[in-house]
């Protein structure tokens, strides 16, 4: 069972309170990129055995979007921030070294 904590009301509860949206931290490529660019932010996405980062919104709360970090094969979740965070927070990171040292996923190590 998942269970993840919203960071802006503090609610936790098990994923079915929460709705998945996906990676986390996606790079947009708009107008004047090229193909593979915008085909890349379309189409590829990692599914990692171990550290991932995910979006959740709250669904049945507040209603807000949020980033997790977690561990795809023990379900551990390293920490919950908010989605306008660009990179994941220093503790988070930490956590997870401390757990899974030489961990990295996409630009994040
Ligand atoms: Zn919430």
């Amino acid at each position: 069972m998942l269970i993840l904590e919203c960071p802006y009301c503090g609610v936790k509860g098990e994923e079915t309170e929460f709705a998945g949206g996906g990676e986390a931290h996606l790079k947009r490529f708009g107008p004047g990129s090229s193909d593979d660019e915008f085909h890349g932010y379309l189409f590829s996405k990692v599914n990692p055995k171990g550290v991932h980062f995910e979006r959740w919104r709250h669904a049945h709360g507040c209603g807000k979007w949020f980033h997790a970090a977690r561990d795809t094969i023990t379900l551990e979740v390293y920490g919950t921030y908010p989605a306008q965070t660009t990179e994941p927070p220093k503790d988070i990171k930490d956590k997870i070294s401390a757990k899974r040292p030489g961990w990295s996923w996409r630009e994040f190590a």
